[in-house]
């Protein structure tokens, strides 16, 4: 089939997620391939991943020794989920995550997608406190701008302000308390910051903590919110504050981990301890779906016993604990393991910070920020008085659109521009990268300052 008929089908058929159709019918891109950090399209384009796909391709693609696993599983098994039994690859990748977890987590629950991962966490502290006959902690504390996924209930515990506008009374309330967001602060001390975000949680808890089941927050940095990262301190403190209200802490590092911020979970910049945390994305290093919830012992305790139908955690779907995903998660640990890769990915992003000199002397980028390999540039129309571009003109947006044609894909958020490579680029490719992104942004911002 040639490109142009495989176009009009997708065209035909399709409905993409995130995406407004007429945009992706004017500036069409159709993926036929990938080998290391760069994509192929069915026209023949490469283009260098400064996404990691949705942020979770840290090898890039065909990484011999995954798709070996794959392989060499299917060969076995490819999947089946009985309720009541375990699978092998399951067992053993559980281990596994918990050996490289922060303590006290101890035992493992699959899912399919980060999303389902924070649902079944707040489906766990829910019931967790029903268990234990504490029926009114009932509710949820989140960031302003947090994001932790699409589904209903992780649109009810995230502020993305779109999905409350658009899906209003389908949604339950959650509890907000605003992001300390040092760039948007009119203090730029990070501890003013820091110290004013943890007093309001803290006024929150003292007024509401007999209804509050848990606190649920994107470890050290917003993703999709904005890319925002948290001052020093505070993910310490919102942790003595949960124990201090007996709250229990969801830390989401479906974003943040496996190496993505220079550590392979985020928590452990400020040796943060959950009661419950979340991961998926690089967990298979981007190739299946798989996702976990990982708790405590005494999370887990609270639903163990004999047989007590209130007790039975009511989740699980056809794909959980799939054995190809579960063995192409184990081959990835192992790569993370003998290629060194969260020193190698701290080594890369300090390279990064330096290059990133450049963009930031740029006359409309704003902020850049920047933790590991994940990194936000907030673009704006004023970089004196921080006033947005208006919004119609699609910056962010245009600019990305600019990268793709110069070699590089990425994503904007707004105005704000995401570059997220995959851990295994080389010095060479990130150089490569971000000088695409710069001229992305020179572009971008000459064109609708005019
Ligand atoms: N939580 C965070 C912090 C995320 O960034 C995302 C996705 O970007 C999700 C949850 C949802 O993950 P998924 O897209 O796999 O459902």
């Amino acid at each position: 089939m040639n490109p142009q008929q495989l176009f009009e089908k997708s065209k035909k058929y399709m409905w993409l997620p995130f995406t407004q159709m007429t945009d992706y019918e004017r500036d069409p891109l159709i993926i036929e391939s990938g080998d290391g950090v760069r994509l192929k399209d069915i026209y023949g384009n490469e283009y260098l991943d400064g996404n990691s796909s949705l942020w979770l391709n840290v090898h890039g693609h065909r990484k011999k020794e995954i798709n070996d696993a794959i392989i060499k599983q299917l060969d076995t098994i490819a999947h089946s989920t009985l309720l009541g039994a375990a699978n092998v690859p399951s067992i053993l990748l559980a281990e596994k995550l918990i050996e490289i977890a922060p303590e006290p987590l101890s035992r493992v629950f699959y899912s399919d997608s980060g999303a389902e991962s924070v649902e079944i966490a707040v489906k766990m502290a829910y019931q967790y406190w029903q268990n234990k006959g504490i029926k009114g902690k009932t509710k949820f504390v989140t960031l302003s701008n947090g994001y932790h996924g699409d589904t209903v209930g992780t649109m009810s515990i995230g502020s993305i302000e779109i999905y409350h506008k658009v899906y209003t009374s389908l949604l339950f309330d959650a509890l907000v308390v605003p992001f300390p967001s040092v760039y948007h602060h009119e203090s730029s001390d990070e501890q003013v910051v820091c110290q004013e975000g943890l007093q309001l949680l803290r006024d929150l808890f003292e007024e509401h903590h007999e209804e509050i089941a848990g606190m649920s927050v994107e470890s050290m940095m917003q993703g999709a919110g904005g890319m925002n990262i948290m001052p020093k301190g505070y993910l310490k403190g919102v942790e003595a504050l949960c124990r201090e209200f007996d709250i229990l802490l969801i830390v989401d590092e479906v974003a943040t981990g496996f190496g993505r911020t220079g550590k392979m979970f985020a928590v452990e910049h400020e040796d943060v301890h959950p009661d419950i945390m979340t991961m998926a994305k690089g967990i298979t290093g981007g190739y299946l779906p798989v996702a976990a919830t990982l708790t405590t012992e005494k999370v887990y305790e609270a639903f163990y016993g004999e047989y007590e139908e209130m007790k039975t955690f009511f989740h699980g779907h056809s794909y959980t604990g799939n054995q190809l995903g579960c063995a192409a998660a184990l081959a990835n640990l192992e790569i993370f393991k003998n290629e060194k890769l969260v020193e190698q990915a701290s080594q890369k992003a300090e390279y990064v910070k330096e290059l990133l000199q450049e963009v930031k002397d740029l006359e409309h980028v704003g902020d850049i920020r920047q933790l590991g390999l994940m990194c936000g540039i907030e673009l704006v129309k004023d970089c004196q008085t921080k006033e947005p571009f208006p919004w119609e003109l699609r910056v962010g947006y245009q600019s990305t659109l600019k990268m793709r044609e110069l070699g590089m894909i990425t994503r904007p958020l707004g105005d704000v521009v995401v570059f997220m490579p995959p851990l295994a680029a080389t010095f060479e490719e990130l150089k490569d990268m971000v000088e695409i992104l710069k001229q992305g942004i020179i572009w971008a911002t000459t064109e609708y300052t005019k």
